[in-house]
């Protein structure tokens, strides 16, 4: 079967790669010159089931109404008028509760595990270097009650076997010794041993290019989509700014954008994108860079060593498809940063970047179809998207193959009950 992928970034390329494997001819369409060059570019690297709990919780609503008057949110609503983010927010809202938030976290973390596995399966199968480390992630806390909170909140992970270690701030020391001099600045923490880190970036690209040399999958890079020719239940051709390509099956893979093209076939994808930041810091031989990727949670500061960068991540701002920045959205993220590893990377010279997260209201992705039967969806990985890159892939090729999904997708097809 001749199948389109809409979308060259992680979930596409790795789609495309499961597709290929199953034997279908398989193209990927993608506005940019190259594979990941939005979301999946520069995001924290983490690959982290330990991360899992989802972001609609019962604390949640008045983080929220906080960000609206407070500037220097890590989580930033601001005032819009696009009705579409209200609705969003609408059914973020109603995935606040403790019964939600927990039937959410666990379809989340079941999913992660899964395809943190898978993601292990594509690099031992391929060989690909990726800057990957595999020891742990660490969740630090900066005071007591925050540690106490977060050892709460966790307690869903590890009652469901995620493997996550309560550890003082000695003990965070002995396990990411760059993490010892600022042994004072830190409460104590959760180490997740199973979780692990690397470039998506360098991994797309290597992927996308064992796809082209090994399976024959066709890049049409520099081409962007605009729309369908479709019946009333198969889509015959996409439509895209250099002409119309016919498929058996589609899949759509556009991350934050996939909303804007479903539409056009009258489905409702209920992702919204949330903008976050990201600084890449060249290690120039500092003695001081952590191995072990994690996350400061007082500030939600991600880091990540990738090779001889060190990546920092942070907020998570509802501001539409902005992606604009100015050096200023990244002091929290730089003098966090610098707080925790003085010796960490050269903190003069970051490279900016802003991107944007597919998010869902349950932060679970969609999977299935709608009406049009060979218009596959794979989107809506959140914040998550390069934990879940690989196991999405699978399902997805599952389905279309109409084989039964390794894992069970409750909650994740659409047009299907959520709860
Ligand atoms: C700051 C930040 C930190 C993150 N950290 C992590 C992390 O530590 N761990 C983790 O697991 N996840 C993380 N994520 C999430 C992860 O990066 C995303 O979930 C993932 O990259 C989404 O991949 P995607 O392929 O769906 O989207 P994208 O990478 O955005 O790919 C979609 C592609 O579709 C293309 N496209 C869109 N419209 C069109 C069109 N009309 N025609 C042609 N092409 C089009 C785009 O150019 C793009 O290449 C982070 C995200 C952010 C923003």
């Amino acid at each position: 079967m001749k199948l389109i992928v809409l979308g060259g970034g992680i979930v596409g390329v790795t789609t495309a790669w499961c597709l290929a494997k199953d034997g279908h001819e398989v193209v990927v369409v993608e506005r940019h010159k190259a594979a990941a060059s939005e979301t999946s570019f520069a995001n924290a690297g983490l690959v982290a089931p330990g991360h899992a709990l989802t972001w609609a919780s019962p604390r949640a609503p008045k983080i929220l109404l906080k960000s609206l008057f407070q500037d220097g949110q890590a989580l930033r609503l601001k005032f819009s008028t696009d009705p579409r983010m209200w609705i969003w927010c609408l059914k973020f809202l109603r995935n606040c509760t403790q019964e939600r938030a927990v039937v959410n976290t666990v379809r989340k973390l079941k999913l992660c595990v899964y395809a943190q596995q898978a993601l292990r399966g594509v690099v031992a199968e391929t060989g690909i270097a990726y800057d990957g480390i595999r020891k742990g992630l660490l969740y630090v806390y900066r005071d007591e009650a925050s540690l106490e909170r977060g050892i709460a909140n966790m307690k869903i992970l590890r009652d469901h076997g995620q493997r996550m270690d309560i550890v003082d701030a000695d003990a965070i020391g002995g396990i990411e010794p760059a993490l010892q001099a600022s042994r004072d600045k830190i409460a104590g923490g959760l180490y997740c041993p199973d979780d692990e880190s690397g470039d998506a970036h360098t991994f797309t690209l290597a992927l996308a290019e064992r796809c082209r040399a090994e399976h024959g999958v066709e890049f049409r890079f520099d081409t962007t989509i605009t729309g369908f020719e479709a019946s009333s239940d198969r889509v015959d051709r996409v439509i895209t700014d250099r002409g119309t390509i016919a498929a058996d099956a589609f899949v759509l893979a556009l991350g934050s954008y996939s909303p804007i093209l479903a539409r056009k076939l009258g489905l409702s994808i209920p992702v919204y994108p949330v903008k976050g930041y990201s600084a890449t810091l060249p290690i120039d031989g500092r003695n001081g860079a952590p191995d072990v990727g994690g996350v400061d949670e007082n500030n939600l500061v991600a880091w990540c060593r990738m090779g001889d960068r060190l990546r920092l991540t942070a907020t998570a701002e509802f501001s539409g498809f902005d992606t604009s920045h100015s050096p200023g959205d990244f002091d929290t993220m730089l003098n966090a940063a610098r707080d925790l590893f003085p010796q960490g990377a050269n903190y003069d010279k970051p490279s900016y970047w802003a991107c944007l997260r597919p998010m869902t209201p349950e932060g679970t992705p969609i999977f299935g179809r709608g009406r049009h039967r060979n218009f596959w969806i794979n989107t809506g990985h959140g914040h998550m998207g390069w934990t879940m890159a690989c196991g999405a892939a699978r399902i997805a090729t599952d389905l279309i193959a109409g084989r039964k999904p390794e894992i069970d997708t409750a909650g994740m097809i659409y047009g299907m009950p959520k709860h």
